[in-house]
């Protein structure tokens, strides 16, 4: 399932291989999968004739800024959206996003749920077997909260220090900070020493120093081993705590499955 680092490698993609290059169509088979009003026509008519010269991420929403102040257009890869770009002439395709450790990578041509084509001749396609990601022009951007990567001191005190809910709720709530998914979660309580379920409250000014490094550490430490399923935590019920040995629990924290420490998160 894609989280931020996942997104963010979907964004690398683009950012080399998308821009510059002159839109002359879009592929939008399936109008459920366009979000807020939009239509295949009307998407087309937004983003025909243009350049995209950004690609950006808030979380783990991807966005394609469009030359001449053309709109913008966001893509959400839901639960198993990858991105390829074919850059034309027969040469490769190229991917980035969900880590295919559950979903296939076959290129089923219905699993190509958008796509842009460009006036070069190549296009870039969002291929999403299960069909929860969307696509949407002028997205809200202000809906999600500050991106995990700049996630600030203050900002976590503020979102911690005024919810009843689990931390591992305020963590995964996207309006609060955007970007962390289940895994990622998981792995920075794991490594911060914090129960999932813990009133979010409750979490002292020194807990939330260490969760801060924990955050940052796992974004940096898995980013660079290649994604968000790539952490230290066993996701395994009474696997034992590669920190103390106690074995882990697995239960549901957030409405998610959620594997932690008995032991030394507290
Ligand atoms: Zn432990």
């Amino acid at each position: 399932v894609p989280e931020i680092l996942e997104v963010e490698q979907a964004r690398a993609v683009l950012a080399e291989h998308a821009l510059g290059r002159r839109v002359a169509g879009v592929h939008a088979p399936d109008a459920w999968y366009l979000k807020r009003g939009a239509s295949a026509a009307t998407v087309g008519a937004a983003l025909g004739g243009r350049a995209f010269v950004a690609a950006r991420r808030r979380g783990k929403l991807l966005l394609l800024d469009t030359d001449g102040g053309g709109p913008t257009l966001g893509l959400h890869l839901g639960m198993s959206g990858r991105v390829l770009v074919d850059v034309g002439d027969g040469q490769a395709v190229l991917e980035g996003g969900d880590p295919l450790v559950y979903a296939s990578n076959r290129d089923v041509v219905e699993w190509r749920r958008f796509g842009v084509r460009f006036a070069d001749g190549g296009a870039f396609y969002l291929r999403d077997p299960r069909r929860l990601g969307a696509v949407e022009i002028e997205p809200d951007e202000d809906r999600l909260g500050p991106d995990a990567f700049d996630l600030s001191a203050d900002h976590l005190a503020r979102i911690l220090g005024r919810s009843k809910a689990p931390a591992k709720a305020v963590l995964m709530n996207q309006a609060r900070v955007a970007g962390l998914g289940n895994l990622l979660v998981d792995e920075s309580l794991y490594r911060g020493g914090i129960d999932p379920a813990r009133t979010a409250a409750t979490v002292t000014a020194r807990s939330r120093a260490r969760l801060l490094r924990a955050i940052r550490d796992t974004l940096r430490i898995l980013g660079a081993r290649g994604g968000s399923h790539t952490g230290d935590l066993p996701r395994v019920a009474g696997a034992p705590c590669p920190r103390d040995g106690a074995p882990l629990r697995r239960g549901r924290v957030a409405g998610r499955t959620t594997y932690w420490c008995p032991d030394h998160q507290t």
